[in-house]
């Protein structure tokens, strides 16, 4: 299994002291990784692609990590979608793939100043863009959801979303928290509106950053409580109760739908 050590940096300007012959790049271009062989997503040896649009992520094992958006995929290189890289990675170097690919996204589209129209620059210490004229500060989007799995007796509600129903896979219900909710409040809300029943005894067990485009996924384990299912059709295809025995299709194990169908299932 890969180890990697990684660390925050607090500021997205690429230090002068990279070392593009040590130091490691990951390519992105519209949010697609571009990649040179598969499997590999950070390397050293890459000197000046383009002149812009660089930043500076963190350190990966001891060495500085830059992002750079590159306007075209190199001879030889190849475009590999995120969600492609979620299902033949491990959850570290998913963590790292994803962040990079959401600051770039950011930084990308956020080029001038919401208040004022003036370009937008590098602070020193901070991961944000400032408005040299009027002080504005512009931080990496971060949305929350709640995700919940939910338990009846030994079963598990999961549920197919249109938007999944190529893939085949059930999961749990997620949705956005809304302005002036608590967490708890928007998955009785989301539960209610999705599948139409109660649930109770909500209990947080974990979150993950979903960079798909720039979601905190905050997992919990819920009960049961009551009704009747009734799937919101605009967005459910299918929703039902099951057995660990007789599972569909479900999340890999890098995600945390699949650490919460696990939870959920175990007898404890
Ligand atoms: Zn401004």
């Amino acid at each position: 299994m890969t180890v990697l050590d990684f660390e925050y940096a607090p500021a997205l300007k690429v230090p002068d002291s990279f070392d593009p012959e040590r130091d490691l790049t990951i390519c992105v271009r519209r949010g697609d990784l571009i990649v040179p062989e598969p499997g590999r997503i950070w390397h050293s040896g890459m000197h000046d692609l383009v002149e812009n649009q660089r930043v500076q992520i963190g350190r990966l094992n001891g060495r500085l990590l830059r992002c750079v958006d590159v306007p075209d995929v190199p001879e030889g290189w190849a475009s590999l979608g995120l969600r492609d890289y979620l299902l033949n990675s491990d959850e570290q170097s998913f963590r790292v793939a994803g962040l990079s690919v959401q600051i770039m996204n950011w930084f990308r589209q956020q080029n001038f100043c919401p208040q004022c129209g003036n370009a937008l620059e590098f602070t020193e210490n901070d991961r944000a863009l400032q408005c040299a004229y009027c002080q504005y500060r512009d931080y990496p989007r971060v949305n929350p959801c709640v995700i919940v799995s939910i338990r009846r007796g030994d079963e598990v509600l999961l549920a197919q979303s249109h938007r999944m129903r190529s893939t085949g896979i059930y999961s749990c219900l997620a949705g956005f928290v809304e302005a002036g909710e608590s967490l708890e409040e928007a998955i009785v809300r989301e539960v209610r509106e999705e599948a139409g029943i109660d649930v109770g005894d909500i209990r947080y067990v974990g979150s993950q950053a979903w960079p798909f485009p720039h979601q905190l996924m905050l997992g919990f384990v819920a009960e049961y409580r009551s009704g009747e299912l009734q799937p919101d059709t605009r967005e459910i295809a299918d929703l039902g109760w099951y057995r660990a025995d007789c599972l569909p299709k479900i999340p890999p194990h890098q995600t945390i739908a699949r650490q919460l169908i696990d939870q959920a299932l175990r007898s404890d």
